[in-house]
């Protein structure tokens, strides 16, 4: 059985290209897939229109390994996902699938918290991102220099990423990589060990530094001494999800390789800060999940979904929000979507999207959306973004986003104030965008 492994890169730049691995069914041998594979290739690429393809081979499948078969990855809040290790001793039984690992999926690339135990267990972690999107691996964050936490970063640094650690990091890894690894080979054998290895940081962070996913902030500081003297927390600002890597246990008694004093200091003042954590280990989330109506308005969410296709209703929709929106968040993007949507419903406006759209269009100073007038011609540069503010537009048409704007049939962005907007009731904000609906405000609402 064989397989097409793909290369293809994102807007067509070389830094963010990745590998694609596309199963042929049970009887594709090695012939036959080198006969065939330019068709399936091409046929994935046409179906694919974000993602460039630069080339193709034929491979042998990759076999999850046994003792990562039920590996499982939790959305613990919106586009926040962590697995959850086992509290064991690294073996073969277990290819030391021992520590936390999280990812976050911002609008433009992805952040990885720690690599995992083994190449097998961040294998199986790149398996789950690649499920939920297409978006490059840009960081991979080491909360400390933990063998469990570290030994998979090869597989990270293959897809691209940077890897960022505590300043001291570089020092503590260079110190024991060669006791990590000849442990780890020794106590998860040699075939279970295959890939691991101990990955120098590229950058490390003094103090504290921000990361910007697109859209998504995720905010690192380096500690003193406490577990190691080099911990590094990851505090993702939007959802307020912490990674406290191992400054914070719950369920068992970790390993100390720094200042026990330090540790309690660190652990009193982290328990103060009000956010929600997310430690090295634990069997249940003190985080709650997003509720499950507000799921849509996750870029994980809109990854998960088909390409979106449909009507001139639908392209005049997608075209309006790549043009007015594509630089919001999703939320963002469906509040501008529900506008629209709401001028069509009220009896004030046009009654269908294109019409609504396009109202105005040629009257200097008339139009709705400006847009549609400022003369230049209406030209997508960017694939990826027309993708996800399509499938907004679809779901949008397909009734599967909540309200959130109540009734707004107007906006604007925050760097101009319409006359019309001292008359009118806001509504709602979301990112630079302001919405309002007609009226002035009433006692009931
Ligand atoms: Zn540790």
């Amino acid at each position: 059985m064989y397989q097409l492994l793909l290369a293809v890169c994102i807007n067509g730049d070389a830094a963010l290209c990745m590998d694609r691995r596309l199963p042929l069914g049970e009887e594709m041998n090695m012939m036959r897939c080198m006969r065939e594979g330019l068709v399936h290739a091409q046929k994935w690429a046409d179906d694919h229109p974000d993602l460039e393809l630069r080339s193709w081979r034929c491979v042998t499948p990759e076999k999850t390994p046994e003792p990562l078969e039920n590996f499982a990855v939790e959305e613990i809040g919106d586009g926040v996902f962590v697995h959850r290790g086992r509290h064991a001793i690294p073996s073969p039984a277990n290819l030391n699938d021992t520590s936390n690992i999280g990812f976050v999926i911002g609008e433009e690339s992805v952040a990885v918290i720690d690599a995992g135990g083994s190449a097998a267990v961040a294998s199986a972690v790149m398996f789950h991102i690649r499920e939920r999107t297409d978006l490059p691996v840009q960081y991979l964050i080491l909360t400390h220099m933990h063998p469990d936490h570290v030994l998979g970063a090869q597989v990270f640094r293959d897809a691209g990423a940077t890897i960022i650690g505590h300043r001291k990091l570089d020092r503590a890894l260079k110190a024991r990589a060669r006791t990590y690894t000849d442990n780890l080979r020794r106590l998860i054998g040699e075939q279970g060990f295959e890939g691991s290895a101990i990955v120098l940081p590229d950058e490390g962070v003094d103090g504290t530094r921000e990361l910007d996913l697109g859209g998504r902030i995720l905010r690192l500081e380096a500690h003193p001494t406490a577990h190691t003297d080099n911990d590094l927390t990851v505090l993702d600002e939007q959802t307020g999800l912490w990674f406290l890597g191992d400054l914070l246990f719950a369920g068992h008694t970790p390993a100390l390789d720094g200042s026990i004093t330090g540790w309690i200091e660190r652990m009193k003042a982290l328990s103060k800060a009000p956010a929600v954590v997310v430690p090295a280990s634990s069997t249940n989330s003190a985080a709650s999940n997003a509720g499950a109506s507000d799921a849509v308005f996750s870029r994980s969410w809109l990854a998960s979904q088909p390409r979106a296709t449909g009507s001139s209703e639908f392209k005049c929709l997608a075209e309006a929000l790549y043009f007015e929106a594509r630089g919001e968040t999703v939320k963002g993007q469906f509040a501008v979507a529900e506008v629209i949507r709401n001028r069509v419903k009220s009896s004030r406006f046009p009654n269908s999207f294109c019409a609504v759209i396009n109202e105005g269009t040629g009257k200097k100073h008339r139009c709705q959306f400006s847009y549609t007038c400022d003369g230049r011609p209406e030209t997508i540069s960017e694939p990826a973004a027309y993708a996800r503010v399509a499938k907004v537009a679809r779901a949008t048409l397909d009734g599967k986003a909540p309200d959130i704007t109540h009734g707004a049939t107007f906006y604007h962005t925050t760097a101009v104030r319409p006359s019309w907007s001292r008359k009118f009731t806001n509504t709602a904000r979301y990112g630079v965008h302001l919405f309002y609906r007609r009226g002035v405000r009433t006692a009931s609402n």
